[in-house]
């Protein structure tokens, strides 16, 4: 033997000291008592459990979280059978009821003859990873959120407003049933904002939004900001007359604010104009078309002197 390879031999007891002094728990199961031979002493630190209550797998398997141990214990026996090395991650329960995350990694040992002779494996604490991978993916959520409300309102922005737009287009051909679009542009809101300032004009558009909100209340109705001051919502499975309601509604609700304006031409208080389209689409058609249609009704209720709603 040369000196490098003796110098590689280490005796048991320094393997004990080593595989006890790792964060990471070792633990040997022998495959045809399906007992444990052997856990690390770390084990009461993480679990709390002392290392002589490891007695069978199935100690192990009473101390997965309920919610995973169906798929970790079947996962892990149909792996062992099959001789396959593997990994699970899982919740492991402590002595004092509370819940650790484990990634358990298994290696299968087998006899010379090729048959499973046991299990060992290292229990890794990946409870803090599993907090920053929770934390990241509530993070990307909320950005998710973020990304498709309207920073100043609330209400959907405009990224939202074309897929759901594209949506119940989808549906309401399949369904044949009547789609509608309401399109409300605030009346003189340039001198709004020249008389109060950009601030005072900000709180106005939150508060035309949350009307329109309350207009357009049924569960499947959707309101979002198409830009500026202008505001649409998106009333699925609605016939004109309702489309009609649901409009005069926002007016009013509207009316009833008195928000004060003293630089409008028609009205002491702000109003808004409104078109409404209204149609059973054909698959083929575009929706672009129709929000065409219904913001050329919104220009007309401008024509007509504002603070007005135009139906076909
Ligand atoms: P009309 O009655 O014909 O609709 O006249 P208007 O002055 O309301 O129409 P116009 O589209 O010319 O002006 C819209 C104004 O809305 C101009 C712009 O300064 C203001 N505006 C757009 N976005 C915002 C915003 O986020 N905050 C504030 N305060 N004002 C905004
Ligand atoms: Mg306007
Ligand atoms: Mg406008």
């Amino acid at each position: 033997m040369s000196v490098i390879e003796s110098k590689m031999e280490l005796d048991s007891d320094t393997y004990k000291t080593l595989l006890e002094s790792t964060r990471a728990i070792p633990w040997k199961i022998d495959w045809n008592t399906m007992q444990f031979a052997y856990i690390g002493p770390q084990i009461e630190d993480l679990l709390g459990w002392e290392p002589d209550s490891w007695i069978s797998v199935q100690d192990w398997a009473d101390r997965i979280h309920a919610e995973d141990r169906d798929w970790a214990v079947n996962f892990c026996v149909a792996q062992s059978k099959a001789g396959v090395d593997h990994e699970a991650d899982y919740r492991a329960l402590k002595k004092d009821g509370d819940y650790v995350w484990i990634r358990d990694v298994v290696h299968v040992v087998r006899d010379e003859d090729g048959s499973v002779d046991s299990l060992v494996g290292f229990m890794f604490d990946i409870s803090e990873r599993k907090r920053t991978e929770e934390q990241l993916a509530a993070a990307r959520r909320e950005l998710e959120e973020l990304s498709f409300k309207d920073g100043l309102t609330g209400v959907a922005n405009r990224r939202r407003f074309d897929v759901v737009l594209e949506n119940e287009w989808t549906n309401a051909c399949r369904n044949k049933q009547p789609l509608s679009l309401l399109m409300l542009d605030i009346d003189f809101f340039k001198q709004y904002n020249d008389r109060y300032g950009h601030l005072d004009g900000d709180q106005c558009l939150k508060r035309i939004a949350k009307l329109i909100t309350v207009a357009a209340e049924r569960p499947r109705d959707f309101v979002a900001r198409f830009g500026g001051e202008e505001f649409v919502a998106v009333l699925p499975d609605t016939h004109p007359s309702e489309a009609y309601r649901i409009a005069s509604r926002c007016r009013d609700l509207i009316a009833s604010e008195h928000i004060p304006h003293e630089g409008s031409e028609i009205s002491r208080y702000v109003t808004a104009s409104i078109g409404i389209g209204t149609i059973i689409p054909e698959c083929s058609d575009e929706a672009h078309a129709f929000i065409k249609l219904t913001d050329q009704r919104l220009y007309e209720a401008k024509q007509r002197g504002r603070n007005t709603i135009v139906s076909d």
